[in-house]
Order: C-alpha cells, then structure tokens, then sequence
C-alpha cells in the first residue's frame, strides 16, 4: 500500500470538515477514532476499534464521509469501514471473518500510537459532566403556552429540595428549549448548592463513556461514578434505541439513582411511549415520574423570543422586522436565533441600520427554505386578516372603500405572487372581470406612489407571502 502524503493531508482535511459539521462532541465520541487504512480502486477504508463504532458510524456518518472525501479525490466513490483489532482492549469487537483486519505490517504504520489497554488516558478520568452553555440560564429563557408546563417543571425539579417527580421526562422536536432547560436546572442547583453533584451529558456521551469502560475492563468504576451523582440528566435519550447493553445500563443506573432518591433528568424528541427500539421496562420507567412536552412554537412565543434576544444584543430591531421574523422563521427557535444573529452581524458589518429589505436579502436562502408557494386563498386569508375584514368580503360584492380597498391589495398581490392569470384571479375574488383585476393592479400602484403608509403595508404583506 502507498500511503502518499497526499493521501494523508486528504484524510487530515475531511476529518476537520467532519468535526465542524458535527460538533466536537460527536467527534471525539465516534469519527476521532477512525483510521485511514487504505485506498483500493475507488473505495477508501477505514477502521474503528469495536464493531458497535462501526454500525454507528456507517449508519449515521457514511454518507457524509463519503462526499467529503469524493471532494477531496474524484477518485473514491465509496467508503468501507472496518473493525481492526486494537490489541486486547477489544471487547466489544465479536468481529466476524470478514471484519478482521488485514495483519499486513503497513496496516500498523498508520494506525495511531497505541496506548496501553489499562491505563486510561487522563481524559476519561474528567469530569463525567459535559460543560455547560452559560447562556443556558432560566433567565434567557420565555415562556409562553407552548413551553409553560416544561418549564414549570423544570423550574420546580431545580428549586426542590427533596425530590418530587422522578423521573421529569422532558420531549419535544429540535430546537424547542430541551437542552436549554436542562442546563438551566443545572446551573440553578450548582449555584444555590455547589456540593450537590450534578452531571450533565448527553444520551451519546453516556453511551461513549460506557463503550470505554467496557473496552478498559472499567465497568464499576463506571457504575460507581455514576450512581454516586445527586441529579444526572441525559439528554437526546432517544439516541440509546436499540442499543441494547447500553440501554441495560443506563436501566440499572437509572434504577439505582431512583431508588436511591436522588434526582433523574431526561429529554428526547419523542415521548417514552413512542421511543421506539426502545425496551419496554425502560419505557415504562421513563414514563412514571413527570412528562412534559415542549409544544412547536407559536407566533407570539417567537415574537417574545425575538424581542429578548434583541434586548440582549442592544440592537434596534424595527418592530415590523420583529413581526416579519416572527411569521416567516417558524421551524425553530435554533434557526431563529441564527436568523437573528446574522442580521444584527450584518448591519454592524455594513454600518447600516436593520430594514425590512435588508434582512430579506441577508437572510434570502433561509427565507426560501422556510418558504412554501403562496396560493391566493392564502393571499385573501391573510390580507383580511390584515385589514380586519371578513374573508367572504374578498369574493362579495360590497364595494364599501373599507372592504374594496383589501379586496384590491389582495388581487394585486395575487397578481405579483402567483403565476396566475388575470382572469383566474377574478374568478377567485367571486367571479370578477379580469378588467376589474387589472384596475385593481394600477390603483394600488398608483396609491403606493403617493401614500407612504399603504406602500409601506402593502410592502409588509408582501414580504410576508413571499415565496
Ligand atoms: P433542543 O435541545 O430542544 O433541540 P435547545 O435547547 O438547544 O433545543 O434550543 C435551541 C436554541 O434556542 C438555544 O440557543 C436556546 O437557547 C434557544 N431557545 C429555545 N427555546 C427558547 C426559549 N423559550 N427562550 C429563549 N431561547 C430559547
Ligand atoms: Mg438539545
């Protein structure tokens, strides 16, 4: 085998793209491990110490690993990862035949320096904990409907002195406040009694940290750590499905905390009775204590999110782009804030104050993912909603100023955001000639040049539509 330099410098840029896309975390729990064996035809292979790193990393990193390293050389078009037998620290390795690595001596030579089986390294003997975000705090967090009971709990699990729900089992999708309120408990309790331990991490890292202990033949001093905390939270549980031993762990751990009295803290994205791969006595367990889910976000929670982190980065952000984010970044509050971030980054940038055009061409690929194609009962919907109108006024034959005016924003607007023809349109406004249509476009135009105020409306409910 030749393993050029090249090739190397190669693997040294898709492990580093690797690790900012999935975190350093992630990281060092499963792609650090990887080693670059060879390149045969257009397959790359790597190894990984034990068959369980192997499974985890073709099912959720292959593909990404893949792609990267076709960017890096045209020549791979697949990846093949290995178990390769590390020396005696190999018991999760049941390695069958065809997983064996090749015992050529150029395989040794890239491997990494091996350390002894026995001897941890000094990092595994660290804080079990994960670090906490400072940011994280019940302080920066709002709480509207859709979040109120998990915060409730949360805040009730933190401030308690004996233990009254347990476990408090906390769901609810990506990037809804789940990890945030969890360290928020946590620094709560550090602050007010620093003796209490208390170990934050995620259901990975729990399951990292139990691979090593059993590849170190260090299983009790992994219990022991972990049965000697105050409160333990794990977070992303729903990461341990279908990992059997790990799950029979963390069951007996999570049993003799309980048992013990001493605090338990979970979150997932599903709730534990949809957890599949997921044993039914854990399930059931995870269910006993308190479980509270976190609701997707509604328009007034986004709009109070905004305006606090606004008011936490001192920026002028006009209220109307508050309420344009508000309606149109609705996946997440993650995605919120990266929104938000990057306006405000961009107008110290430029040295310009925040507009409603600014933030839609800053913000222009995230707009458009978030977008889907406006039709014109959405149109009609929302400019009544707009004017205070009745949505039948759209298509009745009222020709009160009060209701003509929306109804002639509305086909304008149909007119701008749909590829609909002017007859069509009319239709839809309750059978109209596409004449009226068409006096409907040059009327708003003409008022948008001479009120600033209607432009400026009209303006707003088109941003708003905008696919
Ligand atoms: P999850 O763990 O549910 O995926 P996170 O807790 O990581 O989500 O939240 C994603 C981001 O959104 C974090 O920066 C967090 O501070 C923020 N966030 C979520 N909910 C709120 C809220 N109610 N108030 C303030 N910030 C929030
Ligand atoms: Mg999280």
């Amino acid at each position: 085998m030749s393993m050029g330099g090249s090739l190397d410098q190669q693997w040294a840029r898709v492990r580093g793209r690797l690790k900012d896309e999935v975190g350093e975390t992630a990281f060092r729990s499963w792609l650090m491990p990887l080693q670059l064996q060879d390149v045969r035809g257009s397959e790359v292979r790597m190894a990984v110490p034990t068959r369980f790193m192997r499974d985890w990393v073709l099912t959720h990193y292959a593909d990404r690993i893949r792609a990267l390293w076709s960017g890096e050389n045209p020549r791979v078009q697949s990846v093949d990862i290995i178990v390769a037998s590390m020396g005696a620290a190999n018991d999760l390795a049941e390695t069958p035949a065809d997983a064996v690595a090749p015992v050529a001596p150029v395989e040794t030579a890239v491997r990494v320096p091996q350390r002894s089986a026995a001897v941890p390294a000094p990092e595994d003997r660290e804080d079990l904990s994960a670090p906490l975000d400072p940011r994280f705090i019940f302080e920066n967090f709002v709480v509207g409907k859709p979040n109120e009971l998990a915060h409730a709990a949360a805040r009730r699990v933190a401030e308690a002195t004996t233990v009254t729900f347990n476990p408090l089992f906390l769901y609810g999708g990506v990037g809804l406040g789940k990890t945030h309120l969890m360290h928020a408990i946590a620094w709560h309790i550090r602050r007010r009694d620093p003796n209490r331990r208390v170990i934050y991490l995620s259901a990975e890292k729990f399951m990292y940290q139990f691979i090593r202990a059993l590849r170190f033949k260090d299983t009790m001093a992994f219990k022991e750590q972990f049965r000697s905390v105050d409160v333990l939270m794990i977070d992303d549980v729903q990461f341990i499905s279908g990992k059997d031993s790990t799950q029979e762990e963390f069951f007996h751990t999570f049993n003799a905390l309980v048992d013990n009295n001493r605090q338990v803290i979970v979150s997932a994205d599903k709730s534990p009775s949809d957890l599949e791969g997921m044993e039914e006595r854990l399930r059931s367990r995870l269910g006993w204590g308190l479980v509270a889910d976190i609701h997707p976000t509604t328009y007034e929670l986004r709009l109070g999110i905004i305006q606090a982190k606004a008011d936490q980065m001192g920026h002028l952000i006009p209220q109307k782009v508050q309420e344009f984010l508000a309606h149109k970044i609705a996946s997440n509050v993650r995605e919120l804030e990266g929104a938000l971030n990057r306006i405000v980054a961009h107008a110290e940038l430029v040295g310009r104050p925040i507009t409603l055009e600014s933030t839609q061409e800053v913000l222009h690929d995230l707009l458009r993912a978030n977008d889907r194609r406006v039709s014109i009962d959405e149109i009609q919907k929302r400019v009544a909603e707009h004017y205070n109108v009745r949505l039948a006024d759209m298509s009745s034959a009222r020709r009160a100023r009060a209701v003509a005016r929306p109804r002639q924003v509305a086909m304008y607007l149909a007119k701008q955001l749909t590829q609909r023809s002017l007859p069509e349109i009319g239709r839809k406004f309750g059978g109209r000639d596409h004449t009226t249509v068409m006096h409907a476009v040059r009327k708003v135009e003409e008022l948008c040049g001479i009120d600033r105020a209607f432009a400026e409306d009209v303006e707003l409910l088109r941003r708003m539509l905008e696919t």
